[in-house]
């Protein structure tokens, strides 16, 4: 079991400039946001997981032949950095029907399935392949931008406008009242999950009053005693989730139309449906009702 899903592997070097000459070469192939993994045999066994294509070479392309034809051109390729002496490559094809021998599969589902390292790999891969599509034009002059060869950026030849891939910060807070957690659930959670309540920092705010606006924005109640949990990168598309858990001060709740469907208290040993163990969010109910429960 991950104890951070993408989380960069420590042992991971990112880099724009590939190195000379070659080695081993791991590829991160996406189609829209399916990963390309490759099958255990036809005959395997149920421990042959789907794993990430891995090639003794990094010849750059193409990675994949499909009876001796060419299988897919990419549309982009980015090379990541090395984890340990493996380089690391994400590429971007176009509609396709997977080789034989592979499959396309999202990523939520590759959780615990994939190693650990790969699994977050992916997760920078698929970002870095979003910015990379998303970039391709200056958002000021409309001219064609260009790659740096030593910089994870993309320049405006025209006007010098640049842009770095990006990410948006959101918080979620876990409001505690007692032996009481607060969660909610949005219009479009499965039916009966609940969740800390979460959304993005707007541009001139600190985390700290993040919290406090969104807390007041979707259920109406004032918080105390914030204090940070842990933060969680998430590609879906290219957020930093950052976490805490606070003490309620005041407020009755009362939902934020159209946001937020329902909120309660829940006691740490009546919770209703939570989020997978792949989100923050329950990493964070889960922490905080465990340290209740020991002091109850
Ligand atoms: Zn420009």
């Amino acid at each position: 079991m991950a104890e951070m899903p993408f989380m960069t592997p420590a042992e991971f070097a990112g880099g724009v400039r590939p190195p000379q000459g070659g080695g081993a070469a791991l590829w991160f192939v996406f189609r829209g946001d399916q990963l390309l993994v490759e099958l255990g045999p036809p005959d395997s066994r149920p421990s042959d997981d789907p794993r990430v294509p891995h090639r003794p070479s990094a010849a750059r392309l193409p990675l994949l032949k499909n009876n001796n034809r060419l299988w897919a051109s990419p549309l982009r390729t980015l090379y990541l950095g090395a984890l340990g002496g493996l380089g690391c490559w994400a590429a971007e094809v176009a509609s396709a029907d997977a080789p034989s021998g592979y499959g396309w599969t999202g990523m939520r589902s590759l959780f615990t399935v994939l190693e650990d390292a790969h699994f977050a790999l992916a997760g920078r891969a698929l970002q870095l392949l979003q910015w990379d599509r998303d970039h391709q034009f200056c958002g000021r002059c409309g001219a064609p931008t260009e790659p740096r060869a030593e910089e994870r950026v993309r320049v405006c030849p025209a006007c010098s406008l640049t842009a770095y891939p990006r990410v948006a910060p959101a918080v979620m807070a876990l409001v505690r009242r007692g032996r009481e957690l607060l969660l909610g659930r949005s219009p479009h959670f499965p039916p009966g999950m609940y969740s800390a309540l979460a959304g993005f920092v707007e541009p001139g705010e600190t985390l700290e009053q993040c919290v406090a606006r969104e807390l007041a924005e979707e259920v109406g109640v004032t918080v105390t005693n914030l204090s940070y949990f842990a933060s969680q990168p998430w590609p879906f598309p290219h957020s930093l989730m950052i976490a805490f858990v606070c003490d309620w001060a005041d407020g009755a709740i009362r939902p934020e139309a159209g946001e937020i469907e329902a909120a309660d208290w829940f006691d740490v040993l009546q919770l209703p449906k939570l989020p997978s163990k792949i989100s923050i969010a329950r990493r964070l109910i889960d922490a905080v009702s465990a340290e209740i429960r020991r002091q109850s």
